[in-house]
C-alpha cells in the first residue's frame, strides 16, 4: 500500500466520542519506550506525526490519524510505566479496555514487542487479554537495527514459544526497524489486505 496522505483527526478519552464514519481501524499499543510514536511515524512516512515520547507518561488518550482517506491509524496510550499511580494506571487500563473491547470498527490490534529483551510477563499479559476477549491482533517487534539478526531471531523465538503456551495458532509476527524501514511493506500491505477483504464482505 502506497501512503498518500497520513493525517492528525483527534484525541479522545473516551472510545465513544471517536470518530463515527465506519471507517476500519488499526490500534498500535505496546509498553512505553518500545518505539510506538517512531513506527507510526515510519509506516506513514511522516517524521513527526506522532510525537516521540519526551516524557514518558505524559499522553494518555487516543489519537486517531486518517490514512488515505480510507483508514484510521490508532495510537493507544503505551503501558508498563514504572513511575505512574494506581489512579492513573486504572484510568489507562478502564479507557483503552474500553476501546478495545468495544470499538465495532477496530480490525486489528498490532502490540509492539521490543525485540532486544527476552519475553516480558506484561506484554504476554497483555497479548493473553487480548486472546481472550477475541481482540484480533499481530505481533510487531521493534528496533531489530539495534543488534544482529541471530539475537533478534533468538528473542523472537522464545517469545513464540512463551505463547506457544497458550495459542494453538501464533498471530501474525513482523519485525521492524524504524530507521531502516524494515517491515514497513508487509505491515501496509498486511492492512490493506484486510481493508480488501472487509470490502469484499460489505459488497
Ligand atoms: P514510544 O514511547 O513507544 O512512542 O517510543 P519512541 O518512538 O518515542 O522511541 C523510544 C526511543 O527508541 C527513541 O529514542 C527512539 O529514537 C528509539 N527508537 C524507536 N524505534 C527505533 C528503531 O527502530 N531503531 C532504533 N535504533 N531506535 C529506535
Amino acid at each position: 500500500m502506497e501512503i498518500k496522505n497520513a493525517t492528525f483527526v483527534v484525541s479522545n478519552t473516551d472510545y465513544k466520542k471517536c470518530p463515527d464514519t465506519g471507517l476500519p481501524e488499526y490500534a498500535f499499543i505496546g509498553r512505553s519506550n518500545v518505539g510506538k510514536s517512531s513506527l507510526i511515524n515510519m509506516l506513514t512516512n511522516n517524521k513527526s506525526l506522532a510525537k516521540t515520547s519526551v516524557r514518558p507518561g505524559k499522553t494518555q488518550l487516543i489519537n486517531h490519524f486518517l490514512i488515505n482517506k480510507q483508514w484510521y491509524l490508532v495510537d493507544l496510550p503505551g503501558y508498563g510505566y514504572a513511575r505512574i499511580s494506581k489512579s492513573a494506571r486504572a484510568q489507562w487500563q478502564k479507557m483503552t479496555n474500553d476501546y478495545l473491547l468495544q470499538r465495532e470498527t477496530l480490525m486489528n490490534t498490532f502490540v509492539l514487542i521490543d525485540s532486544r529483551l527476552t519475553p516480558q510477563q506484561i506484554d504476554l499479559d497483555f497479548i493473553s487479554f487480548l486472546g481472550q476477549n477475541g481482540i484480533p491482533l499481530s505481533i510487531v517487534f521493534t528496533k531489530a537495527d539495534k543488534q544482529n539478526q541471530r539475537e533478534t531471531a533468538l528473542n523472537v523465538n522464545a517469545f513464540k514459544k512463551a505463547l506457544s503456551n497458550e495459542w494453538e495458532e501464533l498471530p501474525p509476527i513482523f519485525i521492524t526497524s524504524s530507521v531502516s524501514g524494515t517491515g514497513r511493506s508487509k505491515i501496509l500491505d498486511y492492512i490493506e489486505l484486510i481493508n480488501n477483504s472487509k470490502s469484499t464482505l460489505e459488497q
